[in-house]
């Protein structure tokens, strides 16, 4: 199909299950290289902004959502993918929001995985809250997935109503026992709050250890206006690996994936323990991705307002010359790094935007 007829069938169509693929512009093989040379092969897309939960360090429970005649297709989103692989992405995450509350997801995870098997990508994968993965679980390996992050910041379902809001927790943990039986491989996300779960950190590394889950802490993150005060949760995860490395062998590992985790393996339990550290030490040097909204924003990097829209020359019917040159240009915006910083004096949020909107 070719790009106008193409896009005037997106326009109208939803991806059913056996859609043809998208056709893309045929782009130049150039892969993406930013200003200070780091290879950009990383595209997480938030495919909606909205949850079913309302985790208190992510969005106010009041929390305002984009009009969903903003938010690109399914059909869009897969057609900006596909660029992207066509330009040398490697690895793509759908996040959000929660990824899988958006209608029609497994869809769009059977359509995209046509690049794992042609070889032109490497990795298909999630980032969940696990509500609906009891449901889905299946669908994601049997659609290509392989390996899914989903997100625990505790084991106690009261703190687990507090946290999440909206959560329950007994949901949650159907939903990963759903997703390691169906053979994913399973990562947890914990972002680590001062005075909340802090103190629950054994028993999570106790907890994934045993089930055979890798665990990684995230340091709380300014982005985004929410009810509480950041200052009084941040965590300086420096801090809790010193203390973690009293009571267990940390090894470290030298991971190449050029993610901001640093990893490390917990010799008693054989697990892989990551740092999420972009407060207490930032990884920006090898910084590997870019971002895309649900309406069609590329962000180059997650603490910075750099964007670029795809959207609009999209639907006006880019053509490939075009869209390589509006990438390049994206890339071209691609900041050092962030300068996230969580100060009691500075109250307001390093980026006005919540993570929600561009993808953890
Ligand atoms: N809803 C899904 C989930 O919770 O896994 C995917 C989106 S969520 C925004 C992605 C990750 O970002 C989650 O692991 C969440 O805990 C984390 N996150 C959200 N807001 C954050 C913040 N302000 N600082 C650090 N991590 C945050
Ligand atoms: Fe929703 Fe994920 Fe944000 Fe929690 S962290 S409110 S689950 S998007």
């Amino acid at each position: 199909m070719g790009g106008d007829a193409h896009l005037s069938a997106m326009a109208t169509a939803a991806l059913p299950a056996a859609a043809a693929p998208a056709a893309v512009p045929r782009l130049a093989p150039r892969p993406l290289i930013d200003r200070f040379g780091r290879r950009i092969d990383y595209l997480r897309i938030s495919v909606t902004d909205r949850c079913d939960f309302r985790c208190t360090y992510c969005m106010p429970e009041a929390m305002t959502f984009l009009p969903r005649s903003e938010v690109l297709s399914l059909e869009e989103i897969d057609w900006l993918a596909s660029a992207f692989v066509a330009r040398g992405t490697r690895k793509l995450r759908l996040t959000g929001g929660e990824p899988l509350v958006r209608r029609g997801v497994i869809d769009l995870v059977r359509s995209l995985s046509r690049h794992l098997r042609s070889g032109d990508l490497d990795e298909l994968t999630m980032t969940t809250n696990g509500s609906q993965l009891a449901r889905f679980a299946n669908d994601l390996a049997d659609a290509g997935m392989r390996r899914i992050n989903v997100s625990l910041d505790t084991l106690d379902a009261a703190k687990f109503a507090r946290i999440t809001r909206w959560g329950r927790l007994p949901q949650v943990l159907d939903g990963i026992a759903a997703a390691a039986a169906a053979g994913l491989h399973v990562k947890i996300n914990m972002v680590a709050l001062k005075g909340v779960n802090d103190d629950e950190i054994d028993a999570m590394l106790r907890w994934t250890g045993a089930h055979g889950h890798d665990l990684v802490l995230i340091e709380t993150m300014p982005l985004g206006v929410v009810d509480d005060d950041r200052a009084d949760r941040y965590l300086p995860l420096a801090r809790v690996r010193r203390d973690l490395a009293a009571r267990w062998t940390l090894v470290d590992l030298h991971d190449t994936t050029g993610g901001p985790a640093r990893y490390v393996r917990i010799a008693e339990t054989g697990q892989r323990l990551g740092f999420i550290t972009p407060l207490t030490h930032n990884f920006c040097d090898s910084c590997n991705r870019v971002r895309l909204t649900a309406t069609g924003r590329l962000y180059l990097c997650l603490g910075q307002d750099d964007a670029v829209d795809f959207r609009d020359p999209l639907r006006a019917g880019i053509d490939a010359t075009g869209l390589d040159a509006l990438i390049d240009r994206a890339l071209l915006k691609k900041p050092r790094g962030h300068d996230f910083v969580i100060d009691r004096a500075r109250p307001a949020p390093a980026v006005a935007r919540h993570m929600s909107l561009t993808g953890g």
